[in-house]
């Protein structure tokens, strides 16, 4: 009987990761991040990081893609091979596709969306404008909201999700920490004061 349950959860634990490939590895690598500040210090909102939001909203639905391998594994596994093994590889890959479709069509926000691009690009031409918060307005993308680094003044009240940046908390607590938060934000955002 456990053998068949390590199998079950050998499979649920491969579809997992194989889904999550896109999103924990493309953006890490370090020719991608040179252009940001080193987590989690906060980045300048400029046209890097809008592109960054737009790529990390592509990885994400990415692993839809990327579910159709467990989901062929496992289908072959069922037939020939290791039912467990098969049956574990379906449920993980099943459910992550049923949830993000359900999540989408409920309208949960993804951690990057397009209108969460479209927020920072609206907060970047304000503060080349004249309306900016001062006359040297810089603002920077903190964990909890977007704040010009000149006056200190709260542009955006936008939590920053996981932006692909290999994380400062060291390569196996960044990566349980990703797992479990799926790159949303950890902390909630400021309450409106
Ligand atoms: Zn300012």
């Amino acid at each position: 009987m456990w053998i068949e349950s390590f199998e079950f959860f050998s499979g649920a634990v491969l579809a997992y990761m194989i889904t999550r490939i896109p999103f924990l590895t493309f953006p890490r690598v370090k020719s991608w991040n040179e252009q940001f500040p080193p987590h989690p210090e906060p980045i300048y909102v400029d046209a890097h990081l809008i592109q960054r939001v737009l790529h990390m909203r592509l990885f994400y639905w990415l692993a839809l893609v990327f579910a159709i391998i467990p989901l062929t594994f496992g289908w072959v596994s069922l037939a020939h091979g290791s039912a467990p093994f098969g049956f574990g590889l379906w449920t993980v890959s099943g459910w992550l596709v049923l949830s993000r479709v359900t999540g989408f069509f409920a309208g949960e926000e993804a951690p990057c969306t397009k209108q969460m691009a479209m927020r920072l690009q609206q907060t970047r031409n304000v503060s080349d404008s004249e309306d900016s918060c001062c006359a040297f307005a810089q603002p920077m993308w903190e964990v909890t909201c977007v704040r010009c680094k000149a006056c200190g003044k709260v542009l955006l009240n936008e939590p920053r999700p996981d932006l692909g940046r290999p994380r400062s908390d060291g390569w196996i607590m960044g990566f349980v920490r990703l797992v479990i938060s799926d790159g949303k934000p950890i902390m909630a955002s400021d309450e409106e004061e």
